[in-house]
Parts: C-alpha cells; structure tokens; sequence
C-alpha cells in the first residue's frame, strides 16, 4: 500500500499528520516540504520583536524531532514539482513518491506588486519564517522601514516594530487601518494608538518605485511624495497558493476548492490551510489558525477510514497590536448591514432583520471575547 503523502510543512501540513497519527499509528506518512519542516507558530513572526526572540528562537520542534515523534517520513527542502493523479504519484527533483491519499497543504503566496526602480527587488513580504530571518537580518538598531498595506499584518509588524524602536511608516490606498474590517470609529482609534507609539502614516496613496539613494532606499508614492527608508515591507495581502492543483487540473477558484469533507474535485486528494477553499465556509477561503485546527481533526477521521465533514464554528481573530487591541468576528461576505457602537470598545454588526451578525471588541473589552462569540452564536 502506498503512503499517505502530504506536501507541506506548515500548520496546516503537520496538524494534519498529528491528528491523523492520533486515529492510526502505523499507515506510513510521507511529508514533503520546500522548507526545512521545522514546527513554528506563524502567528509569532509578527509580534517576535516585543518578544525579544530572534527567528531561530521561534522554532518551537525541529523538523527531525517532529518527523521522529510522529513516524513519518520527512522530505524537506523539496518542492513537488508535479502531481499525476491518474498514477497517483508526485514529482520532485529527487524522484517520483507514490501515493494512496495526497493531502496538499501548500499554502498561501504573498501577493507581489510590480514597482518600478533599481531597488525594487529589495521589497520583502514575510509569510514564513525564513522571510522573517531575511527580513531581522536587514534591521538595525533604530531602523527606518515603510510598510506598505494596513491591513491585519501591516498594522500588527507596525506596532511590534515601533515598539522595539524603529521608525515606521505605513502606506496604504485606504482611508484608514483595517478598513475592510473594522467600523471607522475603531479603525480610527487604532490609527491614534499606533500613532501615539510612534508609526505614522501615508492614507489614499501608493508605493509606486523603490530606488537607491546612497545607503538608504527613497520610495515613490503615487501622490508625489518622497519617503526614505531602511527597509520596505509589503503587507498587501496573500493569494492561495493553487499551482500545483491548477497543473494537475484540480478545480481551483480563489483556492483549491473542497467539498465538506475536504476532498478536491480529484478522487483521494485533499486540501487544507491557506491554500484551500471550503465549501463549509460558504466557498471562501479562511487563512487563519483556528480553521485549520478544525480542518485537520475532520480530515484525520476521513483519512482514517470515516467520512467527516468539517464544521467550522465562529472563530474571532485577534489582531496582534497591543497599543490597541483588537478582536474581530466578521459578518459573513455580502451580509448586508451596519456597525453599531454599543458602548467603548464595542460594536455589533446588525443586519437588515435587526440581528447581530458580528462585534468587533477593543482595548478592556476583548476579554468579552468568549462572552460574545457565545451570544453571537446563540
Ligand atoms: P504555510 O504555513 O504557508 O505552509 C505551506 C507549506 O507548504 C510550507 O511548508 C511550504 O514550504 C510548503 N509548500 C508550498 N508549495 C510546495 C511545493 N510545491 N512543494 C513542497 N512544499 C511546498 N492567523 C491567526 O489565526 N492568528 C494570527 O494571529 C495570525 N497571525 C499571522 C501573522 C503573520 C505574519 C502571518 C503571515 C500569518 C498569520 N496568521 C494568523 C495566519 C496563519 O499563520 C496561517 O493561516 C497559517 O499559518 C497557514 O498555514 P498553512 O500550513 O496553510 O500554510
């Protein structure tokens, strides 16, 4: 019987084998990675400042300690280059692994923006913590770095880099931080928080070039501003990372689409993490810890013999910026509706029906964090 394979090594790659190893312990596993395959809490690569670690230090299990405790077969350092559904096997440099199930755990990619200038290729996105080890090694003490995007992981590298000293600015097309998530009110709360600890900010313009200008880089905005900096961090968002499924003919949309039980559109393969679209979430995609943790206990049971849909419960994100921190439970995509303020550093979504459809808390109250989900879900 050929193995199971799974290409990934992230949170969604390795809870996937832990659950699995929890329902079967002698199935062989085989895990293949672009990366080295050591365990680490993403999560943490946006707030490592203010927890004095330097990257090594955020490795919480090594790859080979990992592959050792839960008897799989680790391939790191690899990248599939191809999969064959009809032979069921994949491809990388180093040969060809066949396969009885296939689970893709690839993840996301972040999204590049073309810029002009002869710096442009210095720009740097982190999404992984070899990234963040790029990223660390160009700081210096006190150094100047331009993040571009205000969404959840520009304001949250804001606030851990201001906080251990460097002198941010944030350019951003919007009118404020988070603006696609938060009402106005909070996200304008933010923007003073973030302020008053030292970020300042660029709103309604772009990045357009990035060129050298002695030691420093000088970014053009598209509203004519000059800005110098040491660093330039994109934070413009994340894309699923779909190519090997979309190459092998899987059916892909803004992710890999899955069924409930997480089954792709090919007998036997399943997605997870970043890289999928779950047809349990209303066909979206949800690149966060929580969901992969419920996806994961789904698939292991499907893995092991008993079909399981995955059922994601209402799954509040915190946004990592203690100036002013938040907890978000968004409304559902296209749910028609207002904010409301309720009282200091709380809001409900209110739909058309007059129902509460999410809350946004803020500073004291995100300890009603639990309270909330509960009377949302009620
Ligand atoms: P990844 O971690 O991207 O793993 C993908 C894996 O696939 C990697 O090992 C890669 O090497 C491998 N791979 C890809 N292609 C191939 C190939 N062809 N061959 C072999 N291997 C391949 N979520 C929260 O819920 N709360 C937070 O506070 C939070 N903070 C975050 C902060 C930052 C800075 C970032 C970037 C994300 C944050 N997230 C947060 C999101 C969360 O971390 C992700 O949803 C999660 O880590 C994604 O895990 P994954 O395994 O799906 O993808």
């Amino acid at each position: 019987m050929p193995p199971l394979v799974v290409i990934g090594a992230g949170l969604a790659g390795w809870t996937a084998v832990r659950e699995f190893r929890k329902l079967d312990t002698t199935t062989p596993v085989v895990l293949i990675t672009a990366d080295s395959g050591d365990f680490y809490a993403k999560p943490s690569l946006s707030n490592a400042l203010a927890q004095k670690k330097a990257p090594g230090q955020l490795v919480t299990t090594p790859a080979a300690k990992m592959a050792e405790t839960l008897g799989v077969t680790l391939v790191p350092f690899t990248r599939v280059e191809s999969l064959d559904i009809a032979s069921r096997t994949v491809r990388t440099a180093g040969g060809v692994h066949p396969w009885s199930h296939l689970v893709l755990a690839t993840g996301a990619q972040p999204i590049r923006v073309q810029f002009q200038g002869d710096a442009a290729d210095t720009v740097l996105s982190v999404n992984s913590l070899d990234d963040f080890t790029e990223f660390h090694a160009r700081l210096a003490a006190g150094s100047r770095v331009l993040i571009m995007g205000a969404g959840l992981i520009g304001c949250e590298f804001a606030n851990d880099l201001a906080g251990a000293g460097h002198k941010v600015s944030v350019v951003d097309p919007g009118p404020r931080p988070l603006a696609a998530l938060l009402p106005e009110q909070a996200g304008d709360s933010l923007r003073l928080s973030l302020e008053s600890i030292g970020v300042t900010w660029h709103f309604g313009t772009a990045a357009q070039a990035v060129d050298r200008q002695g030691d420093a880089l000088r970014v053009q905005l598209s509203d004519g501003q000059v800005q110098l900096t040491d660093v330039v961090l994109s934070a413009v968002g994340l894309r699923a990372d779909m190519r090997l499924a979309q190459s092998a003919g899987i059916a892909c949309d803004r992710g890999i689409l899955v069924d409930t039980a997480l089954q792709t559109s090919a007998p036997d393969v399943y997605a997870l993490g970043d890289c999928a679209q779950y047809a349990s979430a209303g066909s979206r995609t949800l690149p966060y810890v929580m969901p992969i943790m419920a996806a994961a206990r789904a698939l292991a049971a499907t893995l092991a013999g008993k079909r399981t849909d995955v059922q994601f419960a209402l799954m509040p994100v915190s946004v990592k910026t203690p100036a002013y921190p938040i907890v978000v439970a968004s409304p559902v995509p296209g749910t028609q509706g207002t904010w409301h303020n309720a009282d200091e550093g709380l809001w409900h979504f209110v739909d058309e029906s007059l129902g509460r459809r999410g809350f946004v808390l803020a500073g004291r109250q995100t300890s009603r964090r639990a309270e909330m989900a509960r009377e949302l879900t009620a």
